[in-house]
């Protein structure tokens, strides 16, 4: 539930990232403050909503999860449209989920606005014995590739809210 109705802007942001990476769970963390520990592949609706201030203006953001599609098929051009953002996730403690960060840029050049501001998304930091992909590997894929880069957790929250609200920042600015 928005704790406020009016927007002044409404801004679409897309996750795409391999399977089981933590997509559904970094929208649920943000939106809803909740995290699963099952992996449902589907959900009873294409978006979330979920507003923040910034600079006095009202930014609505409408953020669209996977139904898990991306496990046995393509996302759709649909999932893709009207997009001003995109989380590019992957899983720290799965290498396989970061080898494969070149496949969804190329999905996103392919079928996103060229424009589309792009965050690199290395999430469950929490999973420390388990982390096979170094902090430093991920800046310096962002860097190479001229994106944003932030490590988080949905399973304890760490730097959920600061991943999307420094994307609608960006966005914003580019207004
Ligand atoms: P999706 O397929 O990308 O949407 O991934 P899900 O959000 O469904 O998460 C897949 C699995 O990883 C689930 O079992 C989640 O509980 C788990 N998971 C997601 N995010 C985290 C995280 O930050 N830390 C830990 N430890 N587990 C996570
Ligand atoms: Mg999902």
């Amino acid at each position: 539930v928005d704790a406020f109705q009016k927007f002044d802007f409404l801004f679409k942001i897309v996750l795409i990232g391999d399977g089981a990476v933590g997509k559904t769970n970094l929208t649920t963390r943000f939106c809803q403050n909740e995290f699963n520990s099952e992996s449902k592949s589907t959900i009873g609706v294409e978006f979330a909503t979920k507003q923040i201030e910034v600079d006095g203006k009202n930014l609505k953001a409408q953020i669209w999860d996977t139904a898990g599609e991306e496990r046995y098929r393509s996302i759709t051009a649909a999932y893709y449209r009207g997009a001003v953002g995109a989380l590019l996730v992957y899983d720290v403690t799965r290498f396989s989920t970061f080898e494969n960060l070149p496949k969804w840029l190329g999905e996103l050049r392919e079928q996103a606005d060229s424009n589309i501001q792009i965050i690199l998304v290395g999430n469950k930091s929490d999973l420390v014995d388990n982390r096979v992909v170094s902090k430093e590997e991920g800046e310096k894929f962002a860097r190479a590739n001229h994106l944003s880069f932030i490590e988080t957790s949905a399973a304890n929250a760490t730097n959920v809210e600061k991943a999307f609200t420094s994307l609608l920042n960006e966005i914003y600015k580019k207004t």
